[in-house]
């Protein structure tokens, strides 16, 4: 005889986020779960819990917590759980659902899953090195760029890194489109990793179907996949959350030669037309407060523990005296709590470095100058000052010695130097005078000029490797026209911290901008996958994030309330969040903190953040007092006295490659910030996008493990859980057709309700007509009346049966075994 089913599902919990368990019960708004008892999380599989030992029954109020209990995704007929590599055909598709298909693949050894066109890399902690070779390269590009076209090449592939670099690949080399691929996550979670892969993918799609392993990469080739990895030696650091640590964000774009591409499209695959032909590179907002002090267990930026674990002979070269000196002789560095990056010492590191640094022409008096700076601003943390005379209210420098050695190196005379770090020179509009400066703003005007010294050192890194890898300096066979851009943006994920200052909200404001763009692609493809199932498109109702962005960078928002501030004579911080509350009260976005006039919070889409204004008007100021810019001004070190700012390159696929400065006289840190986030989403906005969300599956980084709550907040914060509830917001459950036919074909009275089933149809188009048949009768309960039209609870779809809220979970609860 036919037996019910019983109903497994998954309910909230305060530690596991969620757990499994069997529904024994629901009376009004009060269910009754069985709850298996686990040792820990990591034990927790979602079979219902069959496995585990003892139970406790939970009551739950569905009123009180709709969204307490939420239906398990398919078990098999033993109970176990079916993991899904593409979780859009999870016909339960939420956040516990996605956790749970995510933990069991991810013990599994698959890093990677797929959420329609979203791939969600978990970091396996651990190198798969079977996913990263040669022939997995070859195999991805094979599959997707050569075979013939089909319409969803990815189909039977498992999800991978690969498969986004080849079809971004494929879009530009075939559709003749720009393409991006946009990787985010939080510290540690694998993005950089994430993008170097997809690189080295992209260097080897691009050699031509026919290239195999062990051909030598071509020169250009060869500078463009090393030279990025360089600017991990300046622009990475040990931290508490990740060994290597990326302080800074980076927008990398790879430029293809596509003037022969269009041969491809009609059918010559021979050999692969479109070529690397240079890259480009532009960065965000490096970490400067690292230059100056770290944390004990973290470190400051590697080139400085490397250059000092180099060969005594060698550190002589550059400076004779650092040639008996090591990372203890400066304050900034101090004694390094690891010595190895990845399995390499910095000694090793360091000798990479010079050699990649060689390949984009840093060599010789270059490189001397360069690693001269470098030595400058660890000196400018060992001198030291004190009241001069007596006079609190004035300072000298101490540490005559090092002070010499200082100004040996940047070229100017020590009496210079300690002027500009102990005197500030005012002007008002008839006259310039000079006022000392005590101890303490003297030694901040010498840690000011190390985070000047190092923050121009890379950005002319920066602009040394554009110069040696950028397409037009390098490539001399195409025409500049036909220049096609992939870009690859590894930038810092939403950020909150116990304390979250100016650098949080701008991390948090870069992330607003991109989830924008996310919303809008997501719906875009949503309306796609409509429209090839042939689906009236129905109202998708999605939450965008455009008040939370104007209560940032709106006429009257917080930017623009800063900046008065910060040109306002007196300007000061809690006038800037008393101002900025008043005039933004109306917002929903903005918390205003009753007991704390130097903060505010506000409701990002990730969550909501409070920042404490301290330091907000000086960091936004950003502007060095006129005698430490003279002092680099007049230095003989050229890298040192060239003023280098941020620059942002707009890459025109079509037409070439434009410079933007964005220098104005009198900019705000956060000005210039704004427009270099413009001219990225504006440069992003002409590209077809990618997502690729990575996920930090535990804090210990260790393989395997899972924390369900972590993880459960970073699905959150990167959008997945909203990207889902968007797709799924008129409809919430899927199946395909062939197992709605088959599993709910005993619900059918086919006297009552018969299939409109003809010899016309095709198979395909029979199959539907039974299912329109199965599930008006089985729905039928489920209908409404919408402004006088019946709406049914399910649309047939090509492929998929749709379901409206609480139809799929009615079925599941009425059907009988079959
Ligand atoms: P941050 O924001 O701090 O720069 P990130 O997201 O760039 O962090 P990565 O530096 O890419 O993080 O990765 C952190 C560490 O995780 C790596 O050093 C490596 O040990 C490990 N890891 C990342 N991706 C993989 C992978 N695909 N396979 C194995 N280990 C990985
Ligand atoms: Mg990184």
């Amino acid at each position: 005889m036919a037996e019910k089913k019983e109903s497994l599902v998954y309910i909230k919990h305060p530690e596991y986020a969620w757990v499994p368990g069997v529904l024994e019960k629901q009376e009004g708004d009060k269910a009754t779960v069985k709850v298996f008892e686990y040792k820990d999380q990591q034990s927790i599989v979602s079979d219902g819990g069959r496995s585990s030992k003892g139970t406790t029954s939970v009551v739950v109020n569905l009123k009180e917590y709709p969204h307490k209990v939420l239906p398990l995704q398919n078990v098999d007929g033993n109970g176990n759980l079916c993991l899904y590599s593409d979780m859009i055909s999870l016909s339960y598709l939420h956040e516990a659902g996605i956790l749970y298909n995510l933990k069991e693949r991810h013990k599994d050894g698959h890093p990677y899953t797929r959420t329609g066109d979203i791939i969600i890399a978990v970091n396996p902690f651990q190198w798969f090195n079977h996913l990263y070779t040669e022939e997995k390269r070859v195999y991805y590009s094979q599959k997707i760029v050569w075979a013939d076209n089909k319409k969803d090449p990815r189909e039977g592939l498992e999800p991978h890194v690969y498969e986004v670099s080849a079809l971004a690949y494929k879009g530009l080399a075939f559709g003749g489109d720009d393409q991006s691929i946009l990787v985010s996550g939080e510290s540690g979670a694998g993005k950089t990793e994430t993008v170097k892969i997809a690189m080295n993918h992209m260097a080897s799609v691009q050699a031509g179907p026919s290239a195999r392993s062990g051909q030598e990469l071509d020169p250009v080739v060869a500078r463009v996949v090393e030279s990025n990895p360089l600017l991990e030696a300046f622009g990475n650091a040990k931290t508490r959350r990740n060994d290597n640590s990326s302080r800074f964000g980076k927008y990398l774009q790879l430029q293809f030669d596509t003037s022969e591409a269009k041969l491809m499209a009609l059918g010559n695959k021979t050999e692969s037309k479109c070529k690397l032909a240079g890259s480009k590179c532009d960065v965000y907002l490096l970490e400067k407060p690292r230059i100056v002090g770290h944390d004990p267990e973290e470190r400051t930026y590697h080139i400085f523990y490397q250059l000092l674990a180099a060969s005594s002979s060698e550190k002589g070269q550059f400076w004779s005296k650092l040639s008996n000196m090591t990372a203890d002789s400066f304050k900034y560095i101090g004694k390094p709590c690891i010595d190895k990056i990845e399995g390499m010492t910095d000694a090793q590191h360091f000798e990479h470095t010079v050699k990649t640094l060689g390949l984009v022409n840093v060599k010789g008096d270059t490189l001397k100058e360069m690693m001269r700076a470098i030595i400058a601003v660890m000196l400018c943390g060992n001198l030291t000052f004190a009241a001069l005379g007596g006079d609190k209210d004035k300072a000298e420098v101490v540490s005559k010695s090092e002070l010499d050695d200082l100004a040996g190196l940047i070229g100017i005379d020590a009496t210079t130097c300690s002027k500009a770090f102990t005197e500030r020179t005012m002007k008002t509009k008839n006259e310039t005078y000079k006022v000392p400066l005590n101890p303490i703003a003297s030694k901040d005007a010498a840690d000011a000029l190390a985070k000047e010294m190092y923050g121009n050192v890379f950005l002319w890194l920066v602009r040394q490797i554009n110069a040696a890898t950028a397409a037009e300096d390098n490539y001399k066979g195409g025409s500049m026209a036909n220049f096609g851009i992939i870009g690859l943006l590894d930038i810092f994920g939403f950020e909150s911290f116990p304390v979250n200052r100016f650098e949080q909200l701008c991390i948090n404001y870069a992330n607003e901008k991109l989830q924008q763009k996310f919303t809008e692609d997501i719906f875009r493809s949503v309306q796609e996958e409509y429209e090839s199932e042939g689906i009236e498109l129905a109202e998708i109702m999605y939450d965008d994030n455009t008040d939370v962005l104007d209560l940032i960078e709106g006429r009257t928002g917080l930017l623009a309330m800063l900046n008065e501030e910060c040109v306002r004579p007196g300007g000061n911080d809690q006038d800037f969040v008393q101002k900025a509350l008043k005039i933004n009260e109306k917002s929903p976005c903005l918390i205003v903190n009753k007991l704390n006039r130097m903060s505010f919070g506000i409701h990002h889409y990730a969550g909501k953040v409070l920042y404490d204004a301290d330091q907000f008007v000086n960091s936004n100021t950003d502007t060095l007092p006129t005698d430490l810019e003279e002092l680099c001004k007049s230095s003989t070190n050229s890298i040192i006295s060239e003023k280098i700012d941020v620059v942002a390159t707009t890459v025109g696929g079509k037409g070439g490659v434009k410079r933007q400065k964005s220098n104005l006289v009198g900019e705000t840190a956060w000005g210039k910030y704004k427009n270099q986030l413009q001219s990225l989403m504006a440069n992003l906005r002409k590209t077809n996008s990618r997502y690729i969300r990575c996920i930090k599956p535990n804090m210990v980084k260790k393989p395997v493990l899972m924390d369900h709550l972590a993880t459960v907040e970073q699905l959150r914060c990167a959008g997945v859980v909203a990207a889902v509830t968007l797709s799924r917001s008129a409809f919430p459950n899927r199946l395909d057709n062939a197992v709605t036919r088959f599993r709910y074909s005993n619900m059918w009275d086919n006297k009552a309700f018969p299939s409109k089933r003809n010899s016309d149809m095709t198979p395909d188009q029979g199959a539907r007509a039974d299912i329109e048949a199965i599930m008006t009768c089985a729905l039928k309960s489920k209908e409404e009346t919408v402004n006088g039209k019946v709406v049914k609870a399910f649309v047939v779809g090509r492929t998929r049966t749709y379901f409206r809220a609480g139809a799929l979970e009615f079925l599941e609860a009425n059907r009988l075994e079959n």
